[in-house]
């Protein structure tokens, strides 16, 4: 099936199921919003919580905050993101299209990319065990003339990027002669800069109001109370401040579905560091959270690194975690060495001194700042991609399932009695009211037995236990394995201390140690 089908399906998936509606669904939606139902909302949650223990349960040097979505309007001029928080847009003349000038040709890199996988994918298949990737890469002809192309234009966009000139960027998108998608047209607008800043006010008469943002970004919010939270907590460097929360931007190209929204959730460490010291805390917490997807099982091939093109100009080091969607490798995640930027423009623009007094070294500095960052929807959708299985079962079925790693299912186990009577309901709520209190249990008795599963399965539930007549009188349960669909028998009493080994939060931290 073509890739772009599959994503198709995806979408409709996590409608039917419950997992993501449209924002305003009645009113034909508002584009790029989205609403979470009542299976998504479990899964995100889920996300939220394996992200959140994972930085503050396992580091005794990591806490958490949660700061307020409206922040002085003074923030985001330190911020720099009143002059700079821009995207270069250009407009399809024919289609009346927009899109974002640098993702145009970013998407050309990633083709010339794809053309030298296919070549060296051919090449291991004709040449077996004895191929030499290296030699290849650095021998063939085509390769290296696709390597060539692809590193000229690199270069070309990261130098356009650096000075903003966006008149090359045209430039680059014409010589390139990259169409239109939809217009298939070389019919281009110039290209302008666009702030991607929601505004709003804030007090109740015209005069009076002021203008504020909507947070486009949730860091902010931890640089202004670093002072309040190393004093409070006595934090000392190197410490972290992680945050959770709502994020709005007003992106110029909305078109798929959760991967870019006006409103999203980020999921976001400041680590601050002694200066120095922040290139070598930049490798530790780029491998730290590869680690931290990579123990979810989908494969390792599922992520690569992006080291990026353009260094914003505080920056001295960025990297990008890619996910393998089904529309290419896309960033997920951004590590950024933000160096001491942040605070020392707050320091700047507010009048406060914010520093740290360091005793080893008997020394005040501003520390420097390592961040992590990432989008809970991108990482809901990526874990939603990996998850989505067809299978062609014996006897010409089809079964949709969602084969999503334990400890993020929404529902962690279904209780389902076999037949609605002989006492087989009352006993499987007398097993519900036992286990509620561990995990996310659903009770479904309407249906065959058969249905049941195939509904479960659709939403991603791992195990499903069958009541049956038997159980009255041996104390067990047949137990119902999602992935491989075999059963077993089970002791009721078992059934807590097994699953807890098998589905909680907690084992999946543990193969972070
Ligand atoms: P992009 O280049 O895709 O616009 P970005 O580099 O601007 O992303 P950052 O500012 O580094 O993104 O934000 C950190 C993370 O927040 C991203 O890795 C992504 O997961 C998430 N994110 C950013 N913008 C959006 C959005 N519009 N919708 C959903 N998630 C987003």
């Amino acid at each position: 099936m073509a890739q772009e089908d599959v994503f198709k399906k995806i979408v409709s998936h996590c409608k039917e199921y419950g997992f993501v509606f449209p924002s305003s669904d009645i009113y034909d939606g508002l584009g790029a919003v989205y609403d979470y139902g009542q299976n998504g909302v479990e899964l995100k949650n889920n996300i939220k919580q394996y992200w959140w223990q994972s930085m503050v349960l396992l580091h005794d040097n990591i806490v958490g905050i949660d700061a307020a979505i409206f922040m002085h309007p003074t923030v985001w001029k330190a911020s720099g993101h009143v002059d700079a928080f821009n995207d270069p847009l250009i407009d399809n003349r024919d289609s009346k299209k927009r899109y974002r000038a640098d993702v145009l040709i970013e998407e050309q890199i990633a083709k010339y990319e794809e053309k030298i996988d296919k070549e060296v994918a051919k090449a291991r298949k004709r040449f077996g065990d004895s191929f030499d990737e290296a030699q290849f890469r650095s021998t063939n002809a085509r390769v290296m003339e696709q390597q060539a192309k692809r590193d000229a234009l690199h270069q070309r966009y990261a130098d356009a990027m650096n000075a903003m000139d966006l008149n090359e960027l045209k430039q680059i998108i014409l010589d390139e002669e990259i169409v239109c998608p939809i217009s298939g047209t070389r019919n281009w607008t110039d290209v302008r800069q666009f702030n991607l800043m929601f505004k709003t006010e804030v007090g109740s008469t015209a005069d009076g109001a002021s203008t504020i943002y909507l947070r486009p970004e949730t860091a902010q919010g931890i640089f202004v109370n670093y002072l309040n939270v190393q004093k409070t907590g006595r934090m000392k460097v190197p410490f972290g401040i992680a945050q959770i929360g709502k994020a709005f931007r007003n992106e110029i190209v909305a078109r798929q579905f959760i991967f870019r929204m006006r409103e999203f959730e980020q999921m976001e460490m400041q680590f601050f560091v002694k200066p120095g010291t922040e290139l070598e805390w930049f490798k530790q917490w780029k491998e730290t959270r590869l680690r931290w997807h990579k123990a979810l099982g989908f494969g390792d091939d599922a992520y690569r690194y992006h080291d990026h093109e353009k260094l914003a100009h505080y920056a001295n080091a960025a990297t990008d975690i890619e996910f393998k969607m089904p529309f290419g490798f896309k960033e997920v995640e951004g590590i950024h060495s933000r160096t001491n930027f942040d605070l020392s423009q707050h320091a700047k623009f507010s009048g406060r001194k914010i520093e740290y007094f360091d005793p080893e070294c008997n020394e005040s500095y501003t520390p420097y700042v390592i961040e992590t960052s990432i989008g809970v929807d991108r990482m809901f959708l990526s874990v939603m991609c990996k998850s989505y299985t067809e299978e062609q079962l014996e006897g010409g079925d089809t079964r949709v399932v969602l084969k999503l790693p334990a400890a993020l299912a929404p529902v962690k186990l279904a209780i389902l009695p076999l037949v609605k009577k002989d006492g087989l309901p009352e006993k499987a709520h007398e097993i519900l009211n036992r286990l509620k209190f561990h995990f996310n249990c659903k009770y479904e008795e309407k249906d065959s037995i058969g249905k049941r599963y195939r509904r479960q399965d659709a939403i991603g539930t791992p195990y499903c236990i069958t009541v049956d007549h038997d159980t009255l009188t041996d104390g067990c349960v047949t137990l119902r394995d999602r992935d491989t669909m075999e059963q077993s028998r089970v002791a009721i009493d078992q059934l807590i201390p097994m699953l807890e080994e098998k589905v909680s939060l907690t084992a999946l931290l543990k193969k972070l140690q």
